[in-house]
């Protein structure tokens, strides 16, 4: 099988140099990193991104690469639609190799329940203007071919997309760069600086940088980070599994999902395979700090969760993870580089039975490669983008909670205005810290 293509034995393609000053330093090389670094340096601000592994080694390579409108919480659901526009124009500016495809996503519904959820979802977003529509069976069969499951219907957004994960944020990375950011792989950033309440800089392996502004885009790291500031975000990460198949006929041009399993042909011709909902959750200190904010998502998600006692050493809700650590010695960012979960041997046996079952016509698929990602998600499943009010200077731009990659590009543009100091052109109320300590009802995004 074939070795996940981002790892620590990458070689570093991007070497800084760290300066010893700038306007913003962004933390974290992922989507959301990446395209604010890129927004940032379009609006001539002097801004260093700084990864302790390398560009997109985490989530943002691991995902399945869907771009979709279709589910979307309603707060942002417009950013989404300002992102595939932006989307749109990347991807003629690097062509084919950024793999863009709008070919649509489909949902697909084994029960009137679902198909009812699906109904509701668009009802409302009718009013964004989004062209999603329900599907009859008998549509569905018309553009799923020869699949044997019997589905009710389904929802389908024809303008809604996919791009090529691994390949495009790096080609992302190198547009940042080209216009102006600097950006350093292998540089872990350790700690704020921290002067007069507020913050003056951050302290990297590498050394450090004076700056005005920090974004905090750190994934899965990004609470270990903030809490030993005093910021407590609570996220919390699931380990998802997915696995790519050897070439296979076309199905179906888009992107499908039902409550098993998920498919997408990949640009080599194979096909992405994950699980509808299944996933693994390694139980940490976190994880019981913020139980209680968590109880409405677990009511609704509890069977597709398989619970660990513990995650393995060094991630970071580990139990032995440090929580404090002084800066001038190695943190917890630099023990591991790159976060590369073990896939679930149950989950890549369950998927390809379900395609399978689904496909018979295909035959069982051959897998060429299954890797797994930690998903960074927050108690109502929709991301944290905000400015910290007792901190100065430090704005979050986390949680993105499995669907960030597609709403990359419209994020960092949001986040570099917010940065700047400009009109975002959105509400942000939806994405607010203090959602979480204000008394506020947790309000689930859809799970869809
Ligand atoms: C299996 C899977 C499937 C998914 N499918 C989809 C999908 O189809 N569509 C979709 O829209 N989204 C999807 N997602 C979600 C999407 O991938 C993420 O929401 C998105 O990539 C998050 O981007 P990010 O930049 O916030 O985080 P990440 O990509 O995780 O990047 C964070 C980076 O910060 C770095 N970092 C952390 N701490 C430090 C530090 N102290 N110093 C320096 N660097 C640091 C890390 O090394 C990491 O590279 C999926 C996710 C997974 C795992």
């Amino acid at each position: 099988m074939m070795p996940f293509p981002i790892s620590e034995a990458t070689p570093v393609r991007f070497a800084g140099p760290l300066p010893d000053a700038c306007d913003v330093v962004v933390i974290g090389g992922g989507v959301i990193g990446v395209m604010t670094a890129w927004n940032l340096a379009e609006r001539g601000l002097r801004v260093t991104l700084c990864e302790k592994g390398r560009i997109a080694g985490e989530q943002s390579s691991r995902n399945w690469g869907w771009i979709r409108q279709q589910g979307r919480d309603f707060g942002e659901l417009p950013i989404m639609m300002e992102s595939l526009r932006h989307w749109k124009s990347l991807s003629q500016e690097f062509g084919e190799a950024l793999g863009f495809r709008q070919e649509g996503v489909m949902y697909l519904a084994r029960t009137e329940a679902e198909m009812a959820g699906f109904e509701a979802w668009r009802a409302e977003a009718r009013s964004f203007g989004v062209d999603t529509e329900m599907q009859s069976a008998g549509q569905v069969a018309e553009r799923i071919a020869g699949a044997a499951t019997p589905w009710k219907g389904g929802l389908f957004t024809a303008s809604d997309a996919r791009a090529e994960p691994w390949v495009a944020v790096p080609l992302l990375a190198e547009g940042a760069q080209a216009r102006g950011a600097v950006i350093v792989e292998n540089c872990a950033v350790r700690a704020l600086d921290i002067a007069g309440g507020r913050v003056t800089g951050v302290v990297t392996e590498q050394g450090r940088i004076a700056c005005d502004q920090v974004v905090l885009a750190g994934g899965a790291w990004s609470a270990l980070f903030a809490r030993a500031h005093g910021v407590a975000i609570p996220q919390l990460s699931v380990r998802a599994t997915v696995m790519a198949t050897e070439p296979l006929p076309q199905v179906f041009a888009g992107n499908a999902a039902d409550d098993a399993f998920a498919f997408r042909r990949r640009a080599d011709g194979g096909y992405t395979l994950a699980p509808g909902a299944a996933h693994d959750f390694f139980i940490g200190p976190d994880a019981f700090r913020n139980f209680g904010l968590y109880l409405p998502v677990l009511k609704k998600d509890f069977r597709s969760t398989k619970f660990h006692p513990a995650a393995p050493s060094h991630y970071p809700d580990a139990w032995g993870t440090p929580r404090r650590w002084a800066a001038d010695a190695t943190s917890p960012f630099e023990r591991m580089r790159v976060l590369n979960p073990e896939p679930s041997a149950r989950i890549v046996a369950d998927v390809c039975q379900s395609f399978a079952a689904c496909f018979p016509h295909l035959g069982a698929p051959k897998l060429k490669a299954a890797w797994a990602g930690m998903i960074d998600t927050m108690p109502d499943v929709v991301p944290v983008v905000d400015r910290v009010a007792a901190l100065p200077g430090l704005v979050l731009a986390t949680g993105m909670s499995g669907h960030g990659f597609g709403i990359g590009p419209g994020f960092g543009r949001v986040i570099a205005d917010l940065v700047a100091g400009n009109d975002t052109g959105h509400d942000l109320h939806r994405f607010r810290l203090t959602r979480f300590t204000d008394g506020s009802k947790i309000a689930p995004g859809p799970s869809l």
